[in-house]
């Protein structure tokens, strides 16, 4: 599943190529995604110019000239493929591609998305915050606003482990259970310490681990697990550096306590650790 670093790369990776670009052709193959694509969709996106693209939580917001916003989900499996003008005619679609956008360079971008957990909506651009699918979510954690003191603040009166208050949209965004394995790893704090001790020194540590694997990893291009392609029409490489995601008994990052990364379920998610670096 595409997490935040994966989701801004799409971002970055579309605005060279959609950015001020008006859309002449939108082509909608199947009437259905997680939910029913939007009513008219081609012509109520077609002839609009695309004036920014934005990304709220795992969602990207396609910003129309009209006071539209195009929210766009990439579920499960959805991937881009930017498909240069000089193909775009003659490249057949394939047979998970389900909504193509052509726009006035004769550039298109395909929405591909076998599993069909994605999802695209049109929205009124100044009802999306308060839209249900918004409402609910907490700060973005890369904002430079999002420090230490409003993180513990929302942590605060938590009595959940800290690995589930980092996985809960509300309490923050886009932290996925790779990330919060991994920045728990960084910050030396234990997954199953109590949300609401995380305050002061340790708030400050946790935040700048979880913004350093985010940033890390947008870096990187985005990590990708599975079949996630980066928007430049090649298939995204495998990202393998992480600390102890996934590397259950395998010799432990920057410590010696000789008995490798630890993993037990926790609330239904697999958790990764080391018992001895993270209190
Ligand atoms: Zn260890």
């Amino acid at each position: 599943m595409p997490e935040l670093p994966e989701v801004e790369t799409v971002r970055r990776g579309l605005i060279p190529r959609l950015e001020g670009r008006r859309v002449t052709r939108l082509i909608q193959r199947r009437a259905y995604l997680r939910v029913a694509l939007p009513d008219d969709f081609a012509a109520r996106v077609e002839g609009r110019r695309i004036d920014a693209l934005d990304r709220r939580a795992k969602y990207l917001l396609l910003r129309l000239d009209d006071g539209q916003t195009l929210v766009i989900h990439l579920g499960m499996s959805g991937r881009m493929t930017l498909v240069p003008s000089r193909e775009a005619n003659s490249r057949p679609f394939e047979t998970h591609d389900h909504v193509v956008i052509e726009v006035d360079d004769g550039w298109q971008v395909r929405f591909n998305d076998a599993r069909r957990f994605g999802l695209m909506l049109l929205l009124p651009t100044a009802a999306v915050e308060t839209h249900k699918l918004f409402r609910h979510l907490g700060p973005e954690p890369l904002e430079a606003a999002f420090d230490a003191t409003s993180f513990a603040a929302r942590l605060a009166g938590k009595r959940t482990p800290i690995k589930s208050a980092l996985l809960d949209q509300t309490v923050l965004v886009g932290v996925g259970n790779i990330y919060a394995c991994e920045a728990l790893h960084i910050a030396g704090i234990s997954p199953r310490r109590i949300a609401s001790t995380i305050r002061g020194e340790r708030a400050a540590r946790l935040l700048d681990a979880i913004k350093t694997v985010l940033e890390r990893s947008i870096l990187d291009g985005g990590s990708t697990l599975r079949d996630h392609a980066q928007p430049d029409g090649e298939l995204g490489y495998f990202q393998t550096r992480f600390a102890v995601y996934d590397k259950e008994g395998q010799p432990c990052p920057g410590c010696d306590c000789g008995k490798g990364v630890r993993r037990f379920v926790q609330a239904g998610r697999s958790t990764f650790w080391c018992p001895s670096r993270q209190k």
